[in-house]
């Protein structure tokens, strides 16, 4: 069982305050992500679960052990990183086999694990093989075999595809996420990757500034951001925001047009809609176009709404011209609403 809890965590570099108060439990099994934009605090969070930086306050416990006082080794985690130190004079199957016969397990027992691991990374053909003679991407699956084969409770990998091109990245992605479930270990996951992010998590975490700003699934994160950063960061391209000013009842102005919202006494809102959330229509949105991006599925178009930048996502088969003018209806129950201030969702 090996569920994780950061209780309280808080790190600052000097007069910097790169974590603030966190608090995230990581069930048993679960593949959590952070998310986050470069210098959001992810790495730092990962290396303090780790043990290779300590936090300023707060506690970090696996299962029933509160363990932020033990070194790493005795934590019961392996981790990948993005410069996977892959030994290039030693063969695969002594890489994947180094951390066990560091710990002077029995021969029988580290070839039981390299070969299983290495099956289960689809290199076992490449175990005899210097680890020089490699491509990037087996060089990649041979640390997340190292990783594997320590069988640990918790795995932790920061970055561990970016040093992929892109179509490796896609096949080892959907590799990873797949021998992870297998293998029942706990993952967390760090990257700056929304894609990567919303393919590989049961959970995301999106940190901002030292804090996490949500935590749920990939489908919520995405449909239902808790605040206004969250629904830019994801989503590509990202969330369309109007300001939105009171009619009463709850019902709200936005661009001249009137839209059922929340029913509280706010000065004023941002309306919020996806680009791929509005279709033209008789009724809606009155905006001109800006500019058309042919995307081969769909069109991606500019529009101006009521003088602010608007992005829709449409239908590749239309013909539209700069210039032009239409309505944009947004479908139904995917408006959301955020406070202008405090830019938390309302609802
Ligand atoms: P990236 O994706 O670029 O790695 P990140 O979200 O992982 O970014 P961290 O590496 O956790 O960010 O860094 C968070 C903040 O803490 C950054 O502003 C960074 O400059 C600062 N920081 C990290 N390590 C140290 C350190 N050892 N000393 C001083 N400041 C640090």
């Amino acid at each position: 069982m090996a569920q994780i809890q950061i209780k309280n965590v808080a790190k600052t570099f000097g007069a910097y305050q790169a974590l603030h108060s966190i608090d995230l439990t990581i069930a048993d099994q679960e593949f959590m992500v952070l998310l986050g934009a470069s210098g959001c605090g992810k790495t730092t969070l990962l290396r303090i679960i780790a043990g290779l930086e300590s936090a300023t306050t707060g506690e970090v416990w696996i299962g029933e052990r509160r363990v932020d006082h033990l070194p790493p080794r005795d934590r019961g985690i392996a981790m990948v990183f993005q410069n996977y130190a892959v030994f290039p004079h030693l063969t695969v199957f002594e890489n994947i086999g180094f951390g066990l016969r560091m710990q002077k397990m029995p021969e029988a027992e580290v070839k039981r694990r390299v070969e299983r691991t290495a099956t289960l990374m689809h290199i076992e053909q490449l175990l005899k093989r210097y680890s020089g003679e490699l491509s990037g991407g087996q060089r990649q699956r041979v640390a997340v075999a190292r990783a594997l084969a320590m069988e640990p409770d918790v795995i932790l990998m920061d970055e561990p595809l970016s040093n992929l091109d892109a179509l490796l990245r896609l096949e080892m992605r959907a590799e990873l996420k797949g021998v992870l479930a297998e293998s029942k270990t706990t993952a967390i996951y760090v990257t700056h990757d929304q894609v990567e992010a919303m393919s590989l998590a049961d959970r995301i975490s999106v940190m901002h500034q030292g804090h996490i700003v949500q935590s749920a699934s990939p489908i919520e994160v995405y449909r239902n951001p808790a605040a206004r950063f969250v629904a830019s960061f994801i989503g590509n391209p990202p969330m369309n925001f109007l300001p939105a000013t009171p009619a009463g009842g709850g019902t709200w102005t936005v661009a001249g047009e009137h839209f059922q919202g929340p029913k509280t006494d706010a000065a004023g809102l941002d309306f919020a809609i996806r680009p791929e959330d509005v279709t033209p229509s008789e009724t809606g949105l009155p905006a001109t176009v800006r500019l058309v991006e042919p995307l081969g599925a769909h069109l991606l178009v500019t529009f101006a709404v009521d003088g602010h930048p608007f992005r829709a996502v449409l239908d590749s088969e239309r013909v539209i011209q700069p210039g032009e003018r239409m309505r944009l209806a947004p479908q139904k129950g995917r408006i959301r609403w955020f406070h202008p201030e405090t830019t938390q969702a309302v609802s």
